[in-house]
């Protein structure tokens, strides 16, 4: 049995700081619904794209300027300093119908959790190692919290709400239970937190929701204004960070030093990826950002796999990602779903540990994400 365990225990040492507005916004809108177009000048908390599913959250400016690029990419926008924002939506005079429901989705919130439910969970462990975000929301941000918690639960209307925290941690919020769960990654995905709360897998009558998403419910149930930002740990303090700030801004304001063959990562260090330029700009949901020093890591690369088992080993559904990659490079993705892929929740562990530094967890979101699109298609 393997031994190697990644402690979830972050110190918190201040509260979350303000990164600075940027000078420009670069604002990923790959297969969004476009709201805007190059030219037009925007008001600060002004819709730029829309989600193309029928339950996902709209995308806003977080400030005012005016849009002086848009490819299939990005949009980018040169940020005026100005006044001017977008009017708060009256939530609170909504009941819990599509009115209230569609002002959430076009206030950025994802909706899919929200409909009725008999046990709600809510994710507060930290997502990864290293990144503190989820205790820092439930220690600094109770209030907004316990907010977005009354909003959520005019949807879901359960009987039991559990709050999921690290063994050791003192978190409570009014309104839910709470319930500890070893502090060990990857015990800290949804599908583990449900798992340790309810005994059962993947239970039809449960609903997960991070404190995360509490976090920014909960602020726009106060102020009626859309979702601009995000909050991420990087090197050991947690930052309010406006959605589009390109990554070169932060390490810029930050003092962090970047080489030439550096990696900088956006997320953790078991589901993050790396960023292709630091022109790239920060997205909803981003969570962590830290510098992997050029070769203090073998590269991850498509070396041949030598059986050894270690991914198997690692993963704690067992599944064998070893042989899900060999089916991806061959593009027999429905072979690759025959082998357990849709079982796989992405914790990293298996390419994190494999000895041939195979990109495992690469292929299999590449998978997902063509048998995806197939369907969509079909
Ligand atoms: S990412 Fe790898 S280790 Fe994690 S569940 Fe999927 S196959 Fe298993
Ligand atoms: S850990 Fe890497 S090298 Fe070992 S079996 Fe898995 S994919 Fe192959």
């Amino acid at each position: 049995m393997h031994k190697t365990q990644y402690s979830l225990r972050t110190d918190l040492n201040n509260g979350i700081i303000e990164i600075p507005a940027p000078a420009e916004l670069n604002v990923q809108v790959r297969n969004l619904v476009m709201k805007t177009s190059k030219g037009k000048t925007l008001a600060a908390g002004e819709m730029i794209a829309e989600h193309p599913s029928k339950l996902g959250g709209a995308y806003h400016t977080p400030l005012s300027g005016k849009v002086v690029k848009v490819n299939y990419h990005n949009l980018t926008i040169k940020c005026d300093g100005g006044e001017e924002a977008v009017a708060p939506v009256d939530i609170a005079s909504m009941g819990p119908g599509k009115e209230l429901l569609r002002s959430l989705q076009d206030l950025g919130i994802g909706v899919a959790p929200l409909s009725g439910a008999e046990i709600l969970v809510i994710n507060g462990l930290n997502p990864e190692p290293g990144v503190s975000v989820a205790e820092q929301l439930l220690k600094g941000e109770r209030e907004l919290l316990e907010d977005g918690l009354k909003l959520v639960k005019k949807f879901i209307v359960p009987v039991k709400t559990v709050l999921a925290v690290a063994e050791g941690a003192p978190y409570k919020l009014a309104g839910s239970e709470t319930q500890t769960v070893k502090p060990k990654y990857p015990n800290s995905l949804d599908a583990l937190v449900v798992k340790a709360v309810t005994g059962k897998e993947f239970p039809s009558n449960t609903k997960v929701i991070s404190v995360m998403d509490l976090y920014h419910i909960g602020r726009i149930a106060r102020t009626g204004l859309p979702m601009t930002h995000t909050v991420m740990t990087i090197i050991g303090n947690n930052y309010r960070v406006p959605l589009g700030t390109p990554i070169r801004h932060i390490i810029d304001h930050l003092g962090m030093s970047v080489e030439p063959h550096d990696k900088v990562v956006l997320g953790g260090p078991f589901r993050g990826e790396a960023v292709y330029s630091l022109d790239e700009g920060v997205k909803k949901g981003d969570y962590g950002l830290f510098v992997v020093p050029a070769g203090s890591f073998p590269p991850v690369e498509d070396a041949a796999c030598i059986n050894c088992g270690e991914c198997v080993l690692f993963c704690p559904g067992r599944i064998q990602a070893n042989l899900i990659a060999r089916y991806v490079e061959f593009e027999r993705f429905e072979m690759a779903e025959k082998h357990g892929l849709n079982s796989c929740f992405e914790c990293g562990l298996c390419a994190f540990n494999c000895v041939a530094r195979k990109p495992l967890l690469q292929y299999i979101r590449f998978a997902k994400a063509q048998l995806k699109a197939r369907g969509e298609k079909a």
